[in-house]
């Protein structure tokens, strides 16, 4: 009986078998089939390849066929793959464009590039966690209305201010050193020291014209000694002046103009602002939002590089103005200094004896004035001392007049060496010489005369190899209360025509 199988037993251990593999297998069916379903829930939209597959592979699993799916799955398997390749590469390319944005930004405002640089390192991790994008754009969209227009301001103000300011000084500058040329005469002394006085404070441009109106009628007041090169010169700082004029006014207008473009970019930013961040508001989907703000963003830096061009454009519109500002200012001055360089020639041979090179008896009459002037103000005695050579007609006459114009040379050279370099000594007409002793008593220009007298006498002169002597006689005078040039002059010369009829080569001071 052992030898006999319970079949019975045996077919139904097997039937229960059976029937829990069939139970297991209707449910893991089951369970792919609600797998399934929450994918498809969960991707339905992305790709319509995907969506097709997961609604036949669903269909499948409920009418309980399972030949068909282990295919399904590998092809669903793949193409949510790709999927995620496209999200990738779609996440990138919107880091990339926001990328570019910041940089625009920083280019406009350098010195809040701290911001930037941390948005610009949160956005290298977005690619892992996009849900911090909206955040960051939110940012940047706050940044770019605080600081857009900062950066073209300053530039603007920079390019345009600061050549009106070098050439104002620079031409207050010229018209000083002009003044100094004039021959003032005391009427218009006062006036000369107010008009130095606001050139000196560093006028605008309209105060400039003034100015040099002003500068226009003084040359005019001096007359005689103001010359045709000076005249000619004030032309020139008014075509400066002009041009200075034009240029600020041309300035002016680019600066509406300039206005204008950043109220339209203004304008063109707050708008695509308004509309990123309604998408940012109404949508729950990421991948609208990502599709959306990418598209509005490439609007946005299509605005701001249009508007940057622009910029660029009316800021080497400037530098190009004011370099040929800068060259035509320095043509003006170069002119301006040769106009200068002949007038100062101009002057100092009004003031110069051409065969001596001493100061000719025009300077004398100004020292003259401004030393008597000094003697009133501050009471320092000064004095005066006429020199004249003794028989100079007699070398004249024996030696001819070139010998005769050597001794005067002679003479100068002597009386500028044996005399102290703050004395002042000029040639008063033929062998006349005057000497003018700044801060100097009667005693000490006495011993000084003397000096001269033994100096002429002791110097060497040869003429057609035969020694000539010279001598010279000096009359002195020391300046007193309630004197005149001619005062003193007349003492002086008095003292002289002693000096003579005692013998000459003498000094007299009475
Ligand atoms: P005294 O001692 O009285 O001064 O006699 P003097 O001959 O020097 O005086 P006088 O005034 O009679 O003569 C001055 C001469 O100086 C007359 C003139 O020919 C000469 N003279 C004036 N200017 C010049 C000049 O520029 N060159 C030369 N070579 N001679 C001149
Ligand atoms: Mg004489
Ligand atoms: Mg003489």
């Amino acid at each position: 009986m052992t030898d006999k199988v319970d079949w019975r037993g045996k077919y139904r251990a097997l039937a229960l078998e059976v029937e829990q593999h069939e139970q297991q297998h209707a449910q893991a069916a089951e369970c792919l089939r609600n797998l399934a379903i929450q994918l498809d829930l969960a991707v339905h939209g992305q790709s319509a390849t995907l969506d097709q597959l997961l609604a036949s592979l669903v269909a499948e699993l409920q009418a309980g066929k399972l030949d068909a799916v282990p295919d399904l799955l590998r092809k669903t398997e793949k193409h949510v793959r790709l999927l995620d390749e496209t999200r990738a590469q779609q996440a990138r390319q919107l880091i990339k464009r926001i990328d570019e944005w910041v940089l625009l930004l920083q280019g406009t405002a350098e010195s809040q590039a701290g911001t930037l640089v941390e948005v610009r390192q949160k956005l290298a991790g977005t690619a892992d966690n996009m849900q911090q994008l909206p955040g960051l754009i939110d940012t940047l969209l706050t940044f770019q209305r605080q600081n857009a227009y900062s950066d073209s301001d300053t530039v603007s103000a920079d390019d345009l201010a600061q050549p009106g300011d070098v050439i104002s000084s620079r031409m207050a500058q010229r018209l000083l050193e002009l003044i100094q040329l004039f021959n003032v005469p005391a009427q218009h002394r006062a006036r000369t020291h107010e008009l130095i006085s606001r050139l000196e404070a560093g006028p605008g441009s309209e105060e400039l014209e003034q100015c040099l109106e002003e500068v226009s009628v003084l040359a005019r007041a001096c007359g005689g000694n103001v010359g045709a090169d000076i005249q000619a010169y004030l032309v020139g700082l008014s075509e400066q002046l002009a041009y200075l004029r034009s240029f600020l006014d041309k300035a002016e207008t680019a600066d509406t103009v300039q206005l204008q473009r950043n109220n339209l970019l203004d304008q063109t930013v707050r708008h695509d602002v308004q509309k990123i961040s309604q998408t940012v508001k109404l949508s729950s989907d990421i991948d609208e939002l990502k599709t959306a703000v990418s598209t509005q963003l490439a609007s946005l830096i299509k605005a701001v590089n249009t508007h940057r061009r622009a910029e660029d454009q009316h800021i080497a519109e400037l530098k190009r103005e004011r370099q040929g500002l800068m060259s035509r200012l320095d043509e003006m001055e170069q002119k301006a200094a040769g106009f200068r360089r002949s007038a100062e020639e101009a002057h100092m041979k009004s003031r110069t004896d051409p065969l001596t090179g001493l100061a000719n008896r025009f300077a004398y009459d100004q020292q003259l004035v401004n030393e008597l002037a000094r003697y009133q103000r501050y009471g320092t005695p000064f004095a005066l001392c006429v020199a004249d050579i003794d028989f100079f007609k007699g070398i004249n006459d024996q030696y001819g007049h070139l010998a005769g114009d050597k001794v005067l040379r002679l003479m100068a050279k002597v009386l500028r060496s044996s005399l102290r370099g703050v004395d002042f000594v000029a040639r008063f007409g033929g062998e006349e010489f005057v000497i003018l002793m700044p801060s100097t008593g009667g005693k000490s220009a006495h011993q000084a005369a003397e000096k001269v007298r033994k100096a002429v006498e002791q110097s060497p002169f040869n003429f057609q190899s035969r020694p000539v002597h010279i001598t010279v006689s000096i009359g002195v005078a020391e300046v007193m209360s309630d004197d005149t040039g001619e005062s003193l002059f007349g003492r002086a010369d008095s003292n002289l025509y002693a000096a003579k009829s005692n013998g000459r080569n003498r000094v007299v001071m009475h």
